[in-house]
């Protein structure tokens, strides 16, 4: 391995292959739930470096992780603990390339972390949608790894709909340039999206051409506590008949959710908390491309219909761009409350929205009469029907021996009734390590007949990423 990692070397320079000192940032997942060991942390400068790198692996058969900002929630971008992989980082792959403002589009490099393209495009006086609460950290590459979501899906769709064209380092090393940024191209396979969301097993994404949108000219976000989750769902179809695609985001949270939010977080004034006949709250936000006027009237005019039909007990509507921060920082401070609450079993399932009620009127019942003492920490997406249907270990006793104990378990009942009522046991986190068990078991047997095929088709060595998404071998 000393002449291979050489090679490494001589490609990205001595100072950019890391084999010793503390490595932890880049061989634990974000959640702490598995710590690998790498080869090496590779840390590539641009497409030719990442083209020679993976060349080298192949020749060596060398197995990559392919690794952005390391956020992901399902296990996708660490190293197994054999010492054998080397995690390949692109995060010195963040260029912006070109910024086409006639074709509303930008060229950006992998490791670009996405908060960053969002201020990109906002000092161009346009819109780069994609929104989530790890964008300090996380990289467009790996969002589009991932197919990540987030709070603006509603109105833009997920990362695939806001993608281009891709350029690509395939598993033999080569370069495939995908990057015209054209809206219509049927030129056969669509082998963009055959990339987004394949989680580094099929390839290395260097470059991206992503949509960009104008700047709305008005934001208005409201806060509201619903009496149930049908209310919540009978209010998501009244924002949708009267915003149209005025309606860029729709999050449930539960009260128990945002229950940690006060404790762990009491700096934030969370409205509603502890209104026992609102046992959910929503998030609603309005963008408009005419006036601020014309969004409040058309957002004022919503809630007086939903007042008058019940689904909404109380409301508040931002009265500044601030306020709104602080009410979309609720929101996006539910898992890092979950977090400093303790160990917890996280679900990231999708429901057609019309089902989601008796979804959870189902699993909340199954679950709390199966395992004693369970906490649901129920929010999230509930505009594209999706839920992070999280359980926290009880109150009492010891959260390890919770989850080594009924994490199984939970799991099997969670996933079970998602599958009965025809949903995605992952809707936005992907399969990852994590649920590759559960790709088997719940994706149809001719899907991932198909999948195989393409894997064996691309990477015939089995050097991206194994054990992530389909199992190895
Ligand atoms: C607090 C918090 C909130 C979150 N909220 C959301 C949310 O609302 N919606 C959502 O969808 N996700 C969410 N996530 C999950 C995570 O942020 C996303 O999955 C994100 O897209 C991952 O980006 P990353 O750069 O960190 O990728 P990584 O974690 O580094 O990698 C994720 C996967 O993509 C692959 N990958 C990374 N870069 C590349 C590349 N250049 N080429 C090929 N494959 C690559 C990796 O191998 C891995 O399989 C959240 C995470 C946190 C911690």
């Amino acid at each position: 391995m000393t002449a291979f990692l050489d090679q490494l070397r001589q490609i990205v320079g001595a100072a950019y292959v890391l084999t010793e000192g503390d490595l932890v940032a880049w061989e634990q997942d974000w959640r702490r739930r598995s710590r690998g060991k790498a080869l090496a942390v590779v840390r590539p400068a641009d497409t030719a470096q990442v083209a020679a790198v993976v060349k080298a692996c192949a020749q060596a058969k060398v197995a990559i992780v392919p690794q952005g900002g390391n956020t992901g929630l399902s296990v996708g971008s660490t190293p197994d603990g054999s010492g054998t992989q080397i995690v390949l980082s692109l995060t010195r792959l963040n260029q912006v390339r070109h910024i086409d403002k006639d074709n509303l589009s930008f060229t950006v490099e992998a490791g670009c972390i996405l908060q960053s393209l969002q201020e990109t495009a906002e000092r161009e006086g346009l819109l780069f949608p994609l929104s989530l609460a790890a964008e300090g950290s996380c990289t467009i590459g790996g969002n589009l790894g991932t197919n990540a979501g987030g709070t603006q899906v509603v109105r833009y769709g997920n990362t695939r709909e806001l993608c281009l064209g891709l350029e690509v380092v395939t598993p033999q090393g080569e370069v495939w340039d995908g990057l015209k940024g054209l809206r219509k191209d049927n030129t056969g396979y669509d082998l963009r999206d055959l990339f987004i969301g394949s989680e580094g097993t099929l390839g290395i994404i260097t470059a991206a051409t992503m949509k960009l949108f104008p700047q709305p000219a008005a934001q208005l976000t409201a806060w509201a506590a619903v009496p149930s989750m049908e209310a919540a769902v009978r209010l998501l179809g009244m924002a949708h008949q009267h915003l149209g695609a005025g309606l860029t985001g729709f999050e449930v949270m539960g009260q128990f959710a945002l229950s940690l939010v006060v404790r762990h977080m009491p700096q934030l004034r969370v409205p509603f908390t502890g209104q026992e006949d609102a046992p959910y709250c929503v998030l609603l936000e309005n963008s408009d491309s005419e006036s601020e006027v014309h969004a409040r009237e058309r957002f004022e005019h919503l809630l007086e219909l939903a007042f008058e039909d019940g689904c909404v007990l109380d409301a508040v509507v931002a009265e500044s761009l601030a306020q709104a921060h602080e009410l979309w920082h609720i929101r996006e401070s539910i898992p890092l409350a979950q977090a400093e609450e303790g160990l917890n079993i996280k679900h990231d399932i999708s429901i057609a929205a019309s089902r989601i009620p008796a979804f959870v009127a189902h699993t909340d019942a199954l679950l709390q009469r199966e395992i004693a003492g369970v906490r649901l920490v129920n929010f999230g997406h509930l505009g594209d029907g999706n839920l992070h249907y999280n359980v926290q270990a009880p109150a009492e006793g010891d959260p390890k021996a919770f989850l080594r104990d009924q994490e199984e378990r939970v799991n099997h009942l969670v996933y079970e009734a998602v599958a009965e009522f025809g949903g995605s046991f992952s809707a936005e986190h992907g399969v990852g390590a994590l649920k590759v068990d559960k790709l088997e078991k719940y994706q149809s047997p001719v899907a991932l007949q198909m999948m195989r095929a393409v894997k064996k088709a691309l990477d015939p060595q089995g050097l991206m990423n194994p054990g992530v998404m389909l199992a190895k071998g």
